[in-house]
């Protein structure tokens, strides 16, 4: 028999060695709340017009797909609307890779990118994947970004990506525009505003999509992963200056975009009244889940998103492990004493309040405390 080989015999990247992937569990439970997934399944309508399309599409697949999804980036374009045209739209398979095309187009070795943390756990990964240094800038309390710090942060390590995630990811924080224009104006190099949960957003609430003209260095990223109820497609889109599209054709992968993803995004896009029609009851659900949990006397961060941030539990693995074995999962992730919840339907969300208060009636959890305090500043894992 021989040994088995573990990564570290192998002659990998110094940069990678000790790291660990990404890792969302995908537990089978009843009751999923942990990837902020919308829970509402395409229509049957929806899945046959899928089928149709794929059809169409089978007989054609001995030919490569259009290597610049042309059609499909107009018809995106036509949804952000702001005056966008195919020219200033690209797409990729999720907004993941729209992001690690960025980093392969603007960072590289010897360059940088800048987050604000707590924040989404990929920015990180895919700048360091791509042979790029991360600066991890920090959020205030209420996880807002202080202009002034964050401008002040952005003169001393002058990076060339900056990373906004609004709303953000774990902690549901919009940005107000006012923020992002200036933080764009004092960025050396270019802006990515991740806008994966834009949909969702308080009525009112502007997009970065605004600040676009004039403003060449700024990307604004999709996904049709969350309020589309699409992320099994793995379709994310940007608008840009379309000189930075020219930028991303340098490293994009040939006929990344297969023909049957361009199929299924061009039919979620046409039925898109049905897959953002859900967006209204999430986010009064997620309004209701808001208030329950204060109501519990709870900490809970204000939230934009199709999710919610709640704690503070001294030993928040005992908190999601008990959540777990009534069948909820929710997810552990952000700051140490924080757990994050995705918000589910009436039924998913019932269940996760009777989890959450069976555990909190347990003898070995009581909430660190009741008041939304100050919190650790540690990097979550993911
Ligand atoms: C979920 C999420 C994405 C989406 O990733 P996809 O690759 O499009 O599924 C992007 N950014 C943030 C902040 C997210 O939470």
């Amino acid at each position: 028999m021989t040994a088995r080989i573990t990564l570290a015999d192998l002659p990998i990247r110094d940069d990678l060695r000790g790291r660990t992937p990404y890792g969302a569990p995908q537990i089978d439970v009843p009751v999923r709340l942990n990837t902020n997934e919308n829970p509402y399944p395409p229509s049957a309508a929806l899945a046959a017009d899928l089928a149709e399309a794929v059809r169409g599409a089978g007989g054609t697949l001995n030919r490569y797909p259009d290597r610049d999804a042309t059609a499909l980036r107009a018809e995106l374009a036509a949804h952000l609307r702001h005056g966008l045209t195919a020219e200033r739209v690209w797409a990729a398979n999720g907004s993941n890779e729209v992001l690690q095309q960025i980093l392969q187009a603007f960072g590289g070795p010897g360059r940088s990118a800048m987050g604000f943390e707590p924040s989404y756990s990929m920015h990180p990964i895919i700048t360091t994947g791509a042979a790029t240094r991360w600066v991890a800038g920090a959020r205030e309390d209420d996880f807002g970004i202080d202009p002034e710090k964050a401008v002040a942060a952005i003169e001393e390590h002058r990076p060339d990506i900056v990373f906004l995630t609004s709303p953000n990811n774990p902690t549901g924080t919009a940005l107000p525009p006012e923020v992002v224009r200036r933080l764009v104006a004092a960025a050396p190099g270019m802006v990515v505003v991740d806008e994966a949960y834009f949909e969702f957003a308080r009525a009112g609430t502007p997009s970065a999509l605004e600040l676009l003209p004039g403003n060449p260095r700024l990307i604004v990223t999709r996904t049709m992963s969350k309020a589309f109820a699409m992320a099994g497609t793995r379709l994310g889109y940007l608008a840009a200056d379309p000189a930075v599209i020219e930028a991303l054709l340098l490293v994009r992968l040939p006929y990344h975009l297969s023909t049957l993803t361009q199929a299924a995004a061009r039919v979620a896009l046409a039925h898109r009244a049905e897959l953002l029609g859900y967006v209204d009851r999430l986010r009064a659900e997620r309004d209701a889940c808001v208030a329950w949990l204060r109501g519990r006397g709870l900490a809970v961060a204000d939230s934009d998103a199709n999710f919610v941030l709640f704690g503070r539990f001294p030993d928040r693995h005992a908190v999601w492990q008990g959540m777990l074995d009534r069948g909820v999962l929710v997810r552990e992730v952000g700051p140490p004493e924080w757990l994050r919840v995705s918000v589910g339907t009436p039924e998913e969300m019932a269940a996760f309040r009777d989890a959450l208060s069976g555990v909190l009636a347990g003898p070995d959890v009581t909430p660190a405390s009741l008041a939304t305090a100050g919190r650790d500043q540690e990097e979550e894992t993911p």
